[in-house]
């Protein structure tokens, strides 16, 4: 089954006295273990989908599915523990919380979790912050730490819940070519080594030749689905799939 099924999902936005159409009927799923891109102009929607994926913000129409699981329905405290059981963040600000130091900043969410004891939780920050590199970086603050070493402690900090999935909001735009390159190698090999599906959003063409599955969003809508499997990739017009799709729902 598909970790995360996003189907015929509308996102609108009110702006005044004007209603923007983020999300246009988008059906997507996603399996597990999965090392998405999604790709397209600043605009596009890249945002909108990973917030609602996230469960951060919720569809305007359609359904999000996670683990086959509707959230729609749930109150915030449920929705809360779902997101912290289950979904990492990375976000392109790094957003980290200024006044902890980068352990404290990884263990942060873990404090939600009953079923994660104190001595477990300090485990994970050590191991976490060895795997991201910055074992000798635990006691600094946010502002003692580099653009990519902050966004290592937001990587080890969404990895520390075990979540199934890790979602990316474009994680190297705020990082230079190299520092960049090698958050998304990474995550790539976190990726491979724990089977942990991630979803990421992203303008950077380099990307794409490390994800194994692309979707190209443009004004809304998905317009291209890339597969690879071993002998390379496959493309799907989905602009295409979906009228035609819509036309068998109107029969
Ligand atoms: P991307 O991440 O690809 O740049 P977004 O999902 O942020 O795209 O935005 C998609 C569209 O929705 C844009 O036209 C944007 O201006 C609009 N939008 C996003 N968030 C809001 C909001 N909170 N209020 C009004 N419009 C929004
Ligand atoms: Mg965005």
């Amino acid at each position: 089954m598909s970790v995360v099924q996003v189907d015929r999902v509308v996102k609108r936005y009110r702006l005044g006295e004007q209603d923007v159409v983020a999300l246009k009927r988008v059906s997507l799923d996603i399996e597990e273990g999965v090392f998405m891109a999604i790709a397209g102009p600043s605009g596009s929607g890249k945002s909108s989908l990973l917030n609602l994926i996230g469960c951060i913000d919720e569809p305007s129409e359609g359904r999000i599915l996670i683990d086959g699981q509707d959230v729609a329905g749930h109150t915030p405290d449920e929705l809360a523990d779902l997101r912290s059981r289950t979904i990492g963040f990375i976000f392109q600000t790094f957003n980290l919380l200024p006044v902890l130091t980068a352990a404290e900043n990884v263990e942060y969410p873990m404090l939600r979790r009953a079923d994660i004891d104190a001595a477990e939780r300090s485990k994970r920050v050590k191991h976490y912050l060895e795997v991201v590199g910055l074992a000798q970086y635990a006691n600094r603050r946010p502002n003692q730490l580099s653009g990519g070493q902050r966004q290592r402690v937001a990587i080890a900090r969404a990895l520390a819940i075990h979540p199934r999935i890790v979602l990316a909001d474009e994680p190297t735009a705020n990082l230079d070519r190299k520092t960049g390159d090698e958050i998304l190698q990474l995550m790539r090999a976190i990726n491979k080594q724990t089977g942990t599906t991630f979803i990421f959003s992203t303008h950077d063409k380099r990307v794409m030749a490390m994800s194994n599955r692309l979707v190209r969003i443009e004004d809304g809508e998905i317009t291209i689905l890339g597969i690879r499997n071993s002998s390379g990739w496959t493309y799907v017009n989905e602009r295409r799939r979906n009228r035609g799709t819509a036309g068998e729902v109107q029969q």
